[in-house]
């Protein structure tokens, strides 16, 4: 493995109403809505794991346009502030102006009822992304963990990493339906866990697994829980250097709007 660095990148924060393009059904599970603004031209995404945050408007309102202020952005006195999730540009293209976010619909909330029904014309706020965590470093190889939320970050990560990379991916999804093909140019070994099928679940199968040897970089993401207790495994039982693993809280069973503690 080369010298391991961490680069974390600022970004201006910026706030755009972003007009939808496409909204394609990717799989059962997964709406990929591509979206458009002029400021797209300079959209900055280092990091297969930035996020934006995503504002919906409420059907019949005005989506209300926020100030930057020194530490995030500043809703205008009296107005509405619409509901806000945050999201992994799965995809963007400078030339095109465009942004692509894949959502997961799994039942109710703001983020998924606009996703279900968005259409070419729609519009929403997209703020962001603030700040890019990049990894430096040539690692032995790649353990990316998650579930359906993470699939973005790790499909972004599973088609940027370059050849030679060796890459060991674990996906829980809710049936076989919902995997999805990449287009990697690194070695990449996927397990796909089913959770219709009875399959192991996201934290045993990253317990049971075997890992390449060497230096691993270990990305983890999806539900808090879950998330949590990957990461202590890698710690306690496979004595990883937690420098050595990202592991995020991409929502919470039975918390709306689950705040992860990360800056927005
Ligand atoms: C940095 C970051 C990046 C993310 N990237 C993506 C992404 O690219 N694509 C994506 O789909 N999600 C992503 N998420 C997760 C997404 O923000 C949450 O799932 C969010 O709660 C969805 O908002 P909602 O309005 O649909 O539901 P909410 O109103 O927030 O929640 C309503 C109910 O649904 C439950 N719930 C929320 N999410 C799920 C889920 N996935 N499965 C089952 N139940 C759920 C909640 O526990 C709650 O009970 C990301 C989260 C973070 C922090």
């Amino acid at each position: 493995m080369s010298q391991f660095a961490v680069e974390r990148v600022r970004h201006e924060l910026k706030f755009r109403v972003a007009e939808v393009v496409r909204n394609e059904r990717l799989t059962p599970r997964m709406a990929r809505v591509t979206l458009r603004h002029p400021d797209f031209a300079t959209f900055p995404s280092l990091a297969y794991d930035d996020h934006v945050k995503l504002f919906f408007p409420t059907p019949g309102i005005a989506l209300a346009i926020p100030e930057r202020g020194p530490s995030g952005l500043i809703w205008p006195d009296g107005a509405e502030r619409p509901e806000g999730r945050d999201y992994t540009p799965r995809m963007f293209d400078q030339a095109r102006q465009e942004v692509v976010i894949d959502f997961v619909l799994h039942g109710d909330g703001p983020a998924t009822k606009w996703a279900a029904s968005a259409k070419p014309g729609d519009t929403l706020g997209i703020g962001g992304p603030r700040g890019s965590f990049v990894v430096k470093g040539d690692f032995d190889f790649y353990l990316l963990a998650g579930d359906e939320t993470a699939l973005p970050a790790i499909g972004r990560r599973i088609e940027e990493l370059p050849p030679g990379a060796k890459v060991i991916a674990f996906i829980e999804i809710a049936t076989a339906a919902e995997k999805q093909s990449f287009d990697p140019r690194a070695n990449v070994e996927l397990h796909w866990l089913d959770r219709s099928a009875g399959d192991p679940g996201l934290v045993d199968a990253v317990r049971a697994a075997t890992l390449p040897g060497g230096t691993g970089y270990a990305f983890v993401a999806g539900e808090a829980s879950a998330s949590a207790a990957i990461r202590e495994h890698l710690i306690n039982d496979r004595k990883v250097d937690p420098d050595l693993i990202k592991a995020a809280s991409y929502w919470r069973l039975g918390d709306v709007d689950h705040d992860d503690g990360h800056a927005h």
